[in-house]
């Protein structure tokens, strides 16, 4: 007998699970129920209509419940809204939003992916300027075109995610005013906070008006208050400061959530009902790395469990092996890409025994055009070698180098694993040891103890307690500008005057971006330096994560100059 599948939901997860159920059994009926006035639009391209990236909102729609119907015999009911669920009848009860009529539809299964939706609350004023979250193709339409009806020039983007920051790039590229509100110390918490400054730093190379620790408290006159005491011009705010996941059906339904609020699902994505499976935003899955339950409202993972669920409906068999966490962003001219377990997570989970290599190799033959260097953090379990995680920001291509990683990860890598991993290699698209391979180089000498290092972010208070630090460059490279009190002692000189280096205190070394500085540790460490380290990340990393703070707070610089080359 065939069966019949209700799907509640119709983007991401919830149209991809009903065309591989179509895929999977010609027979089924399958009807599709979505409560906004489009099914299957590109949610991630919302943005790029904001700069005009994408010129007509209409092509963010990428299939018509007409064309559902013509090519997968899928039934598919916009602006239909389930609003309860007869788990004892099989019954969903549907409300037909244009006409107000209510009806019943039986099922063998539902396919719970009703996703999340924006967190929402009070703002006095909001009702004076255009406000919109940036959900639905209709909200990324209504900023679009309130800003050309308007002639808007000073927007308020509140939330500093990967929805606020995409919005907040896509507005500038328009020309606009944009001043992002970001209650955090960082915006993008999947980075660490030593990556994210660089980011921190595009933002504002790129004019944009970076409020972090600040709250919108009000909104008067074409002005929004900042709990920092500030006023900034505001005629339209975006909201993007963070999603729930969309569980009110599923309670409703007597389901099971979880504490915060997620539709309970096990290991096959079936809820507290066996007839009734969920997946998407509004689930938690299982991190495969911390063996804890995450939320991860992404469109990579919806789609994969879309796919499980219709195999699992269908009788294929499948195997849950949990998720790692993935993603990028692109920031102007910087790309973002981040996967695994964070230094913050980490210490979230209560773990101390991991250290992490951080390297700045160029992702390209440095005489290459187009070559830029790229800051790559790799983080890995002390004594094991195991990778945890890793992030990438530059201008060029980190997203491979985490994907490599990334694909790594659902292996249980080492560091041995990463040193000898074989990628491809021609000038134009990498270095013959890539910035992977470098950092299983960087990562192994720590582990195996050949040398000590410290972080750019330990330089400041190393600063403040005067320790000493060399700067091996080259006296040019030096004038150019060095760390206030670093005394310059070049790696071609070091040799015939090591005595110039104190034993009877640490001593920190660094160069431009740590090799040099690499090679005149291990040179004094065999001469008799037993208290002696390399600062990762040296001057190119030391710069690039001191210039936002320095620039925008009182505190002075630790820098004579910067060195972002
Ligand atoms: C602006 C934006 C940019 C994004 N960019 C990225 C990105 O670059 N990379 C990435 O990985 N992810 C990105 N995402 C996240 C990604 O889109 C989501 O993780 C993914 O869409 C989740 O799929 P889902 O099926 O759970 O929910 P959705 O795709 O949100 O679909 C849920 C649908 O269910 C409908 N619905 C809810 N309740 C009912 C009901 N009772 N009856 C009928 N219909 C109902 C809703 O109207 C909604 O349309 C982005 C999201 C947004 C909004």
């Amino acid at each position: 007998m065939s069966k019949k599948i209700v799907v509640i939901g119709g983007v991401a997860g919830g149209m991809s699970a009903a065309v591989r159920s179509r895929r999977l059994d010609e027979k089924a009926d399958i009807v599709v129920l979505e409560r906004g006035p489009y099914v299957s639009f590109s949610n991630c391209c919302l943005p790029y209509h904001l700069s005009g990236e994408i010129e007509e909102s209409c092509t963010l729609v990428l299939m018509t419940p007409h064309e559902l119907q013509t090519q997968y015999n899928i039934d598919v009911r916009v602006k239909n809204e389930a609003i309860d669920i007869d788990r004892e009848a099989k019954t969903v009860l549907i409300k037909n939003l244009e006409t107000g009529e209510e009806y019943t539809e039986d099922y063998d299964y539902v396919i719970l992916s009703p996703g999340a939706k924006a967190v929402d609350f009070p703002i006095p004023g909001l009702d004076t300027v255009p406000n919109f979250f940036l959900r639905t193709v209709p909200d990324a339409a209504g900023i679009h075109d309130t800003i050309k009806e308007k002639n808007i020039k000073d927007i308020v983007v509140m939330g500093g995610g990967f929805i606020g920051i995409e919005a907040t790039e896509n507005l500038r590229l328009a020309g606009l005013n944009v001043t992002l509100v970001e209650a955090a110390e960082q915006v993008l918490l999947q980075y660490d906070e030593d990556m994210i400054q660089l980011i921190h730093k595009e933002l504002y190379d790129q004019g944009v008006n970076l409020k972090l620790n600040t709250r919108l408290e009000k909104i008067e006159d074409n002005k929004a208050y900042l709990s920092n005491g500030e006023t900034v011009p505001c005629e339209l705010l975006v909201k993007a400061a963070g999603v729930v996941p969309v569980s009110d059906l599923a309670e409703k339904a007597g389901l099971k959530l979880t504490e915060d609020k997620y539709i309970d699902v096990d290991q096959n994505y079936i809820t507290s009902d066996p007839s009734i499976y969920a997946i998407g935003d509004a689930i938690k899955v299982t991190s495969r790395l911390a063996g804890d339950k995450i939320g991860l409202a992404m469109a990579g993972p919806a789609l994969k469990q879309a796919r499980f669920v219709a195999d699992h409906i269908c009788g294929i068999p499948t195997v849950n092996t949990g998720y790692i966490g993935s993603a990028c962003i692109k920031v102007f001219d910087w790309n973002a890409a981040v996967t695994g377990l964070t230094e913050r997570r980490l210490k979230e989970l209560g773990k101390t025994n991991y250290d992490y290599a951080f390297v700045i190799p160029k992702d390209m033959v440095g005489i290459m055009s187009g070559s830029n260097s790229q800051f790559l953090k790799v983080i890995f379990e002390i004594p094991t070698g195991r990778i945890l995680g890793a992030q990438a920001v530059g201008k060029g291509d980190v997203v491979k180098r985490v994907d490599v990683i990334a694909g790594m990860l659902k292996f249980q890598p080492t560091l041995f694993d990463l040193k000898d991993l074989e990628l491809c290699y021609a000038p134009p698209f990498s270095i013959a040891r890539d910035s992977v391979n470098f950092a299983g180089y960087v990562g192994l000498n720590l582990l195996n103890g050949v040398y000590r290092h410290v972080h750019v972010s330990d330089v400041r208070s190393l600063v403040e307690q005067k320790a000493y630090i060399i700067d091996v460059r080259e006296p040019d490279e030096f004038d150019l500008g060095h760390i206030k009190g670093a005394v310059n002692l070049p790696l071609s000189q070091l040799r015939e005057r090591m005595d110039e280096v104190p034993k009877d205190q640490p001593v920190y070394l660094h160069c431009r971006s740590s090799q040099r500085s690499y090679n005149a540790l291990l040179a004094l460490q065999q001469s008799g330096w037993d208290n002696i380290y390399n600062i990762a990340g040296s001057m190119l990393g030391l710069s690039y994560y001191e210039y936002f703070k320095d620039q925008t707070t009182d505190r002075e610089s630790i820098l004579t100059e910067y060195n972002f080359n």
